[in-house]
């Protein structure tokens, strides 16, 4: 049996953490990166090479052009081929959009956006030599439905989640699936700031009556790549019946 290979961007924590974990079960093997912190992306490699997976990892900014042609340089010396493409890396901005200074925007777009579109494209030619293979787009419920104090970030998940109907229609002739995850209120880092009482009043709000967890997006994500060719250009939420 042939090993398939995975890419996830933003691995060292959360849910791409998650992601990486649950694929190496799966049988994947890897090649994960993050814009600092080392040593936690460390730890996700020893974790996924424990189970017997191989795991390539880098540490970058997915939002520069340059970076994401580094990754992949390095990915492709390491593996033949590249079946599935996740695009996780993400950072949030919390505050009034007229107080966002252009630097500010500019990193949200980059980072949560541009991302995606580098990545696609260097994965993308050796997924059309192969005529198959996924990617997936981690986005959120607010690019559907948009956030007060998120504008930004629901700007760069709206945009992620017309970017995947896109491409998912370019790429079904060759047999390659773009999808999207709109996820809910997660337990990661990334929601760190919220205190005891704003986490309580969001779980009020979710008819589960939980935040999702990112093993919850990762078991999501691995039933996703399970499925034939005929599943793409779908955004499916994941949010506990939230929006
Ligand atoms: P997190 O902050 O816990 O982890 C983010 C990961 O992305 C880290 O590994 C970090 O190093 C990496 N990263 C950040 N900027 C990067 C860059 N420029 N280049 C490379 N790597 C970078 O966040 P999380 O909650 O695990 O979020 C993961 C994804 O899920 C993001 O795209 C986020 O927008 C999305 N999401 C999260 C939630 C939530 O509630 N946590 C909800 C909806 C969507």
């Amino acid at each position: 049996m042939n090993t398939k290979t995975a890419v996830i961007t933003g691995a060292s924590r959360g849910i791409g953490r998650a992601l990486a974990l649950h694929l190496a079960k799966a049988g994947y093997d890897l090649a994960i990166c993050a814009h600092s912190r080392t040593d936690s992306l460390a730890e996700v490699c020893h974790q996924v090479t424990a189970q017997g997976r191989r795991c390539v990892t880098y540490l970058g900014d997915m939002g520069n052009a340059a970076s994401v042609q580094d990754f992949f340089g390095l990915i492709l010396q390491e593996y033949p081929t590249i079946d599935v493409l996740i695009n996780n890396a993400g950072i949030s901005y919390v505050g009034l959009l007229q107080d966002m200074t252009d630097d500010q925007w500019d990193q949200i777009l980059h980072t949560n956006l541009s991302s995606a579109f580098y990545c696609c494209r260097q994965v993308i030619p050796a997924m059309l030599s192969q005529k198959r293979g996924h990617i997936l787009n981690i986005s959120s419920v607010w690019g559907n439905v948009g956030a007060s104090t998120e504008v930004a970030y629901s700007a760069t998940k709206g945009g992620i989640n017309a970017f995947t109907r896109a491409l998912a229609k370019e790429l079904a002739p060759s047999h390659i699936c773009v999808n999207a995850i709109a996820c809910g209120y997660i337990d990661t880092d990334m929601n760190g700031h919220l205190n005891e009482t704003e986490r309580q009043q969001l779980c009020d709000e979710i008819p589960a009556g939980r935040p999702g967890t990112p093993e919850d997006v990762a078991t999501l994500a691995v039933s996703i790549l399970q499925n034939s060719d005929y599943l793409t250009g779908q955004i499916i939420s994941l949010d506990g019946g939230w929006i």
